[in-house]
């Protein structure tokens, strides 16, 4: 298939990668000449404009940092540029509203569409082991998952235009809990005299285990290779996680949700990252305890 894929940035790279290794026609565009020069170098065609990467394709994935910028790059360049026998493919996190209303826009012109975000950090998408959870018709779905398989070890089928996106910002509003949860663990276990490794052996079997425990541990030295093992650089960066937070508060305002853990973690990391930590892996609050 000939695939245009816009923005090559830490996801979006290792994504359009191995698009290409699997041998389809990757067409890159990325504002960035450093991400686009690394896309050259993994087997795409680098172009200069979104309108010339989507010329003549058999679909278009998006790895994009936000709702305002998707929008723009969809209604300005793709939908009325890209053939309308192209699947669009949005990967990006974004708000539920700007997801449908893209997924709308998209449909009206006659395209089919999927809003896609993935669940897995940089890791995963360089090694093609990203869960994606997808929003859009059943048609669109089918179409969408044998190229979405490429880059996944789960695709799953959330339901209509929007739903990918409530899925992932319910997913990470729960992670940025389970993780403040374990970091407040770990901090405590270590003040009551326990030593860190030998509590991880214990909550790690028993009901405190979470993905932040077993997977993503805070602490240095401690369960298998995270970015506290690499002095906290992402990873998951904490602006992401505050991104992913504020959609999910806003998320929660619409539905009429009093989601008050997840409104105190939107404010811990807020104040998190103001204190300079944007940039610096989301496990790496433990720090501010
Ligand atoms: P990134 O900033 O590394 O990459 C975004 C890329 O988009 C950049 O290379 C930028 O130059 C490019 N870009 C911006 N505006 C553009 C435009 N108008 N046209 C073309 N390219 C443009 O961000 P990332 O970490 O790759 O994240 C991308 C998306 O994936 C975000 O929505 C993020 O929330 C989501 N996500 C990230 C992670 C993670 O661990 N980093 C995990 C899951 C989901």
């Amino acid at each position: 298939m000939k695939i245009a894929f816009i923005g090559l940035g830490n996801m979006g790279g290792g994504m359009a990668a191995n698009l290409a290794q699997a041998g389809h026609e990757v067409r890159a565009f990325d504002l960035a000449p450093t991400a686009l020069a690394r896309a050259e170098e993994a087997g795409c065609t680098a172009f200069t404009s979104v309108r010339e990467a989507v010329d003549g394709v058999d679909a278009v994935v998006s790895m994009l940092p936000n709702g305002k910028i998707v929008d723009s790059v969809y209604r300005t360049d793709v939908i009325g540029v890209a053939p309308v026998s192209a699947l669009l493919l949005d990967c990006s996190t974004i708000d539920v509203a700007t997801a449908k209303a893209v997924g709308e826009a998209a449909c009206s012109a006659g395209y089919e569409a999927v809003d896609a975000p993935v669940s897995g950090g940089i890791a995963a998408a360089n090694a093609g082991t990203l869960t994606f959870m997808v929003g859009g018709s059943d048609e669109a779905f089918a179409r969408a998952e044998p190229i979405l398989a490429i880059m996944s070890k789960a695709v799953i089928h959330a339901g209509g235009a929007g739903a990918g996106q409530a899925a992932k910002i319910c997913n990470n509003m729960a992670l940025g809990i389970h993780m403040i949860g374990t970091t407040e663990a770990f901090a405590m276990a270590q003040k009551l005299g326990l030593d860190p490794q030998r509590f991880y052996e214990i909550i790690s079997v028993s009901s405190g285990q979470s993905w932040s425990v077993t997977s993503y541990c805070p602490v240095p030295g401690v369960g298998p290779q995270s970015p506290a093992d690499n002095g906290y650089k992402p990873g998951f960066a904490g602006a992401l996680m505050l991104k992913d937070l504020g959609l999910a508060m806003e998320a929660a305002g619409t539905a009429g949700i009093d989601a008050e853990m997840g409104k105190r973690a939107f404010e811990l990391y807020s104040a998190w990252v103001a204190a300079g930590n944007g940039d610096v892996d989301f496990s790496g609050i433990i720090q501010s305890l």
